[in-house]
Parts: C-alpha cells; sequence; structure tokens
C-alpha cells in the first residue's frame, strides 16, 4: 500500500502541466515577481529547443520552454519560465535584467540545478561500479 502511494506521488510530482497551466502559471509569477507587468501572449511546450531551456521573441510576445523542462521541479521550471518573462520587459542579460530576477527567492539555486544538468549531459557514461 505505501509503496503504491509513493509510486502515485513521484507520478504527481513528474505531472506534466499542459500549456494553458503553463500560461496560467507565468501569469501567476508575473504578478507575484514583477507586479503583473510582463503579459505573454502565448506560453508553450517545444520539443526543438535542445540548446537552451527556454526563449522569447518580445515582439510577437510570445515564450517557448524546452520539454527537457519536464520533469524537473518546478522551481527550476518557475525560473526558467520568470526568465523569460523579464525578457518581456528588459532585453539581453543585463544588470536590469539580473535585479528583476533578484526578487525570485530561487534564482542561483535554479541556475545552478541547470547547470548540474549540462554538466551531468557531458559526463562519459561509465559501467556502474559496484564497490568492490
Ligand atoms: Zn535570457
Amino acid at each position: 500500500m505505501s509503496v503504491m502511494l509513493d509510486k502515485l506521488a513521484a507520478q504527481e510530482s513528474k505531472r506534466v502541466l499542459g500549456d494553458d497551466e503553463l500560461a496560467e502559471r507565468a501569469e501567476r509569477l508575473s504578478a507575484q515577481y514583477f507586479d503583473g507587468r510582463a503579459r505573454p501572449n502565448s506560453v508553450r511546450w517545444v520539443t526543438n529547443q535542445n540548446t537552451r531551456w527556454g526563449s522569447c521573441t518580445p515582439s510577437e510576445g510570445s515564450i517557448r520552454l524546452s520539454h527537457r523542462l519536464q520533469g524537473m521541479p518546478e522551481y527550476v521550471v518557475d525560473y526558467v519560465l520568470l526568465h523569460e518573462l523579464a525578457h518581456l520587459l528588459v532585453p539581453g542579460h543585463g544588470p536590469r535584467f539580473w535585479r528583476l530576477l533578484e526578487a525570485y527567492p530561487r534564482t542561483e539555486r535554479a541556475r545552478g540545478y541547470l547547470e548540474g544538468v549540462v554538466a551531468a549531459d557531458r559526463l562519459p557514461h561509465l559501467p556502474d561500479a559496484r564497490g568492490d
């Protein structure tokens, strides 16, 4: 029984947000951290984006997140969403941009997580060490 509940809990935490939920989440994050000033016209997952976690086209107000973020912790997905929302307000990565993101308390932690994912991808896949 508890094993089953654990499995359900694991599935629940890895549940993938749909595009509508993603848009709602973006709206909530914008309200919470940017006084609602970042208003995207569309927010969606894309599968053709393997070198970037997210991207934004300010002229269209569109935000795209890489499907590779699916299954990562919520605070990481929220960070990437906020990052792209911030680009609707400030292009580029200058001091004004990072000042906006300072409002989000887990920016550094999320950036560290994503750097770790990139580093792990580059590790050679060693055979299992069995400790003998
Ligand atoms: Zn950026």
